[in-house]
């Protein structure tokens, strides 16, 4: 076993502090990290705080991980030591399940679904994983990611989260070249929405409801920008979408974007509102073949492949970086969506 120096919550109404624990042995196939930069994402937040239920404390979040690896066992093939690499949402999986076999370990069948990397299960180790807010982790190499060296590393960490759960359905969907696209929110998950979708030469338009997001939203690389509170300005729009991608996790009338999408458009939901939506209207989906969708982060190839996505288009996170002590405000300030737009820790800050 190796030391590891990490932050953790001890119970649901504690805040995040200082915790020595423990890291497996390198296996055969495992590779261990020495994490250099971790993005903080509002999972993280939930599950330290037991807003989801089911949390086993103590918690250490995190699973937005790049860093670079200090061993590999005997058998990992794809990484030396020196290389740059990345952790997801995801260390491990049944493997053998119809979804596993096709790439798609998010959405695997076996009873227990994939090992999150914080918060499940440990397999290997007992007891539960233990994610990013550390100074290292190990991981079997068939979850673990290869960081293209061209870009700036602490932004490519919110990639391994806010990055695939906006790059999987842009792709599921099959966005094109001019198509008109449509993001809805302008937080971690919009603001890689917007820049993904523009890079796949889509015609991009971002809704928010906040003014002062319009210059911003447009540097990102969103060519029009539409305040969706403003019921004219949405009626301009009315069945002109290819497809819309929703964001938002707070509970809103999903209607006035359905009703934009073309006939045999899609809007798909990745924010996960912790009040239900009201219902959207059938008759408004009947009547243009319209599909209402969800999508959940993206499966290991497709973390790859967005990653090299990236790299060949110099898409990074826009950060804020914080040391580790600062964790707790940070979690306060993104209640408040006070971040331009992903909280990245550096972790040569940590306490040891
Ligand atoms: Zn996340
Ligand atoms: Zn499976």
């Amino acid at each position: 076993m190796l030391k590891a120096y990490s932050y953790a919550a001890a119970a649901a109404d504690k805040p995040l502090g200082p915790l020595e624990i423990q890291r497996r042995d390198v296996g055969p196939n495992d590779v261990r990290i020495d994490i250099l930069f971790c993005g903080v994402c509002h999972s993280d937040l939930h599950m330290a705080r037991n807003e989801w239920g089911g949390s086993n404390y103590p918690v250490v979040p995190g699973h937005e991980i790049v860093g670079r690896v200090a061993e590999v066992g005997a058998d990992v093939s794809k990484f030396k030591v020196g290389d740059l690499a990345g952790v997801g949402c995801m260390v491990d999986s049944c493997r053998v399940c119809a979804s596993c076999q096709e790439g798609l370990e998010q959405f695997c069948e076996s009873p227990e679904s994939f090992t999150q990397t914080y918060n499940s299960p440990d397999k290997k180790s007992g007891g539960f994983t233990a994610g990013g807010y550390s100074t290292s982790i190990v991981v079997d190499e068939a979850f673990t990611l290869s960081i293209p060296g061209n870009l700036e590393l602490a932004a490519v960490a919110p990639l391994l989260c806010a990055g695939i759960t906006t790059y999987s359905p842009l792709r599921h969907w099959n966005v094109q070249k001019g198509q008109k696209v449509g993001i809805v929110g302008l937080g971690g998950l919009g603001h890689m929405g917007v820049k993904i979708a523009a890079a796949m030469d889509a015609h991009v338009v971002l809704f928010t409801t906040s003014p002062g997001k319009i210059e911003d939203a447009k540097r990102l690389g969103a060519h029009e920008v539409v305040i969706s509170k403003d019921a004219a300005q949405m009626a301009t729009h009315a069945n002109s979408f290819d497809f819309i991608l929703n964001t938002v996790a707070a509970s809103h009338d999903l209607d006035q974007f359905m009703a934009l999408l073309k006939r045999d458009g899609t809007m798909t939901l990745v924010g996960a509102p912790e009040h239900p939506h009201p219902s959207p209207s059938v008759m408004n989906m009947i009547f243009k073949r319209r599909s209402l969708a969800g999508s959940l982060i993206g499966g290991i190839a497709e973390t790859q492949e967005m990653l090299d996505f990236c790299g060949k288009h110099g898409i990074t996170s826009d950060i804020e970086m914080i040391r580790m002590d600062e964790i707790n405000n940070a979690h306060e300030r993104m209640l408040k969506s006070d971040v331009k737009y992903r909280f990245v820790i550096d972790m040569a800050t940590m306490e040891k």
